[in-house]
Parts: C-alpha cells; structure tokens; sequence
C-alpha cells in the first residue's frame, strides 16, 4: 500500500486517554472516544461546580444555570442556529426524531399526507415514522439510492407531490458515509411544500454545518458521535415550527402555570425539556464544540477524507474484498469479503487490536438493498492516523490468509 496521506495528520491522539498506543479504533460512527478537554469539564461539572439548573436560589445554581445556559448558545453557534431558543436539548438524535414525530408530526400531518425517506436510513429515521402512522394515517414513501450509494435526488424529485408534507434524511449516511446535498433537498422538499428534516448525526463531526445556510426546518444529532457524553444531544427546528409544536412529556421545567383547572406550557424550548435535564451533558457537548471547533471542521474533513482515499485504494487491491459506498465518502467505509461473514472479519481484525463494527448498523433496508446481512465497516475520528489504516489492512491480510 502506499505510505504517504494527502493532507497532514492531525495528531490529537494524545488527547485520547482511552486510545491505547498500538490499539486501531475505528468505530467512531458508531460513538467516538473522548478528548480530555471533555473528560475534564464533566469532572469539574460533578467534582467542583454540580447543582441543579433554573430552580435554585444559591450561587452555585446560578453559575450551573449559566453554564447550561452558555452551551445552548455555543450549540446555536456551532451549527448556525438564528437564535438559541432554537436549540432543544434531548438524549440523542433518536430522542430528537422521535419528538418531530410524536409533537411535530401529530399535529401538521393528517391522514392521505405523505412522508419521504431514503433507502440509507437508519432506524431512528425510519421506525419513527412508522409509529407515527399508528395514530395517523400518512404513507412513506423511500427515495431510491444512485449506483455508488447516494440519496437519488434526480429520482425523489420526480417521486415528490405535494401531498408531501415531510422529507427526512442523513446528511452522511452511517454505513456508506455518502453525503446529501442539503441545499438541493431542501430546495425540493419546499418546492412541493414539504419541510426537510436532516439527521446531521455523522454529519456534525465530520464537517462544518451551518443550518441556515442548508435551508433545512429540523436538524437532529448526539452529542456522543461528536466526543462529547452520551445521553445528550441535540435538535434544532427553526422557531416557526417548534411554536406550532406541542409538549410530548410532560413534568417540571416545561410549564408557564399548573392547576387542576388546567395547565398552560413554557415557550420552546423549555416546552421540550420536562423533567432535571442532563446538566452536564451539556456542559460536555459544550467542551466538545470547543475541541472540534479548535482543530477546525474543515481540517477534519480533509483529514478523514484523505483516510478514507487510503483505506479505499489499498482495500480494493486486496482480492475479494468488495467497497460499499461512494469514492468521496465522509470518514466510513463499509466493506464485505467474499466468502466470510463481517462478524468473523470484525473478530479477527479484534485480535490484530483493530476494532471495526460489524453487523447491519441500524439499517437493514440498507443491507437488503445491498443484498447483504452485514456489512464490515471502518469509521474514522480525528485521532487516527496512517498507522490506523495500516493496521486495517494488515489484519484484512490475514482474514485472507485465515480464509484461503
Ligand atoms: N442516525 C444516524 C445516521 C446514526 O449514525 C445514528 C447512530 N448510529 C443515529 C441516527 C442514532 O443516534 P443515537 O443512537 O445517538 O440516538
């Protein structure tokens, strides 16, 4: 294989002090390792400054309450957002989606409208819907994928109506990493009338996004993919729509005023967040904007693209080994061998201490259409490296070797 990448590493693995010299993790599509930066702003969080949020009298609350506060806004930044109130926090992008549905979905779709997917979905932007048609009678429809493995937007123009009141899409799909054309999707959802919701969640650490300039209504990602905590992540919606949006829980923090007579709810986007939220979630994802915004979202995605060009060429000169995906795909690249199932390519690339994802990846209309059960699948993170993908290949060797 060739030795040189095309861009300079970004050498941040030393801030990773779960990464192992000697250890290939790249599986960061399905969650990322986390910088210390973020590790040290949750401790600081629950060692030194940890109170509760907009209840508490006290100066500690006060300054968590700030804090908390402060993420939000850094958030809007982050993404573009026209105003923090535009930022909902929630547990993740299945939170996220589940809520569009559940508040947005209930009330602006009736029954004979139409919602429009894509055939690279995960679930969390499929099954959704699907729960949504329990209560209302709406149909999906799924926008086919070109050859190489991108959202067909040629085909789902000629398939929108204006019955189509939703269209939802990954901006970078998690198992092809093939990227939408936001801009173009929300020209054509809005051509028909139909608002755009976009699961930004590989596509937030991966490159810059500014929601405003894509013209999307919604957008939807987890903190976690992005090194920041678990439980915690993010949906934007433009203020037009969330004030539509009615309360899905109910509890504390969500209300204007409780009586038995009746109860009236907080303006968005506290109207979403009943219940103590994950204060330090916040904090964390807040540390983690800051990581990534440092390093530069631009850099990363030239970073990870150079990655994928490397893992790609030197992938596909190995026999048998089929590439799923386009070309330019954002830090993932799926693959299968023939012959060998993913879950014995994924163990045995364990034992080289190279740690992929093997298995459908929450998208098994993906894995029919592909005509596959699995996938084998390689995502990178800003810490890896040249030797990262020299491991991969090493190891695919002796899954050949291992294989005949
Ligand atoms: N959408 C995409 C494209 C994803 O990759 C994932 C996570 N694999 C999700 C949605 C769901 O994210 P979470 O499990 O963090 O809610």
């Amino acid at each position: 294989m060739s030795t040189l990448l095309s861009t300079r590493p970004l050498d941040t693995v030393a801030d990773f002090p779960a990464i192992p010299a000697g250890w290939a993790y790249l599986d960061t599509a399905a969650t990322a390792q986390k910088p210390q930066p973020v590790i040290d702003a949750i401790t600081r969080a629950y060692a030194q400054d940890y109170a509760t949020v907009h209840r508490g009298v006290y100066q500690r609350s006060a300054s968590m309450t700030y804090a908390f506060e402060a993420a939000r806004e850094r958030v809007a930044r982050f993404i573009g957002a026209g105003a923090a109130d535009e930022i909902v926090f929630v547990r993740g992008a299945t939170e996220a989606i589940n809520l569009v549905a559940q508040s947005w979905g209930r009330t602006q779709l009736k029954s004979g409208d139409r919602i429009m997917l894509s055939m690279l979905e995960h679930h969390s932007n499929i099954v959704p819907w699907q729960i949504l048609q329990r209560d209302v009678d709406v149909a999906i429809d799924v926008a086919p994928l070109t050859a190489d493995g991108q959202i067909d937007l040629d085909a789902m123009a000629a398939m929108l109506t204006p019955r189509h009141k939703l269209v939802a899409l990954a901006h970078v799909s998690n198992v092809l990493g093939s990227m939408l054309d936001v801009e173009r999707a929300a020209a054509l959802a809005h051509g028909v009338g139909a608002a755009l919701l976009v699961d930004g969640c590989q596509a937030v650490p991966r490159m810059p996004v500014d929601v405003q300039a894509l013209g999307c209504d919604f957008y939807v990602f987890s903190a976690h993919k992005l090194y920041g905590p678990t439980g915690f992540g993010v949906l934007w919606g433009k203020a037009e729509h969330l004030e539509l949006m009615p309360p899905v829980q109910g509890g504390g923090a969500m209300i204007d005023k409780v009586s038995f007579a009746g109860t009236t709810f907080a303006a968005p986007p506290a109207r979403f967040e009943a219940g103590t939220p994950h204060i330090v979630g916040a904090l964390g994802l807040h540390a983690a904007i800051d990581y990534v915004d440092a390093i530069g979202l631009d850099a990363i995605h030239a970073h990870e693209a150079a990655l994928v060009a490397e893992t790609r060429s030197a992938l596909g000169a190995l026999n048998s080994i089929r590439l799923f995906g386009p070309e330019n795909s954002a830090g993932i690249v799926s693959f299968a061998v023939e012959g060998v199932h993913p879950h014995d390519v994924g163990t045995i690339l364990d034992e080289s201490r190279v740690a992929i994802r093997a298995g459908h990846h929450c998208a098994q209309p993906l894995m029919e259409h592909l005509g596959v059960e699995a996938t084998a699948r390689a995502s990178f993170g800003v810490y890896n490296g040249k030797q990262d993908v020299e491991a991969l290949v090493r190891g695919m060797e002796r899954v050949a070797r291992i294989f005949g």
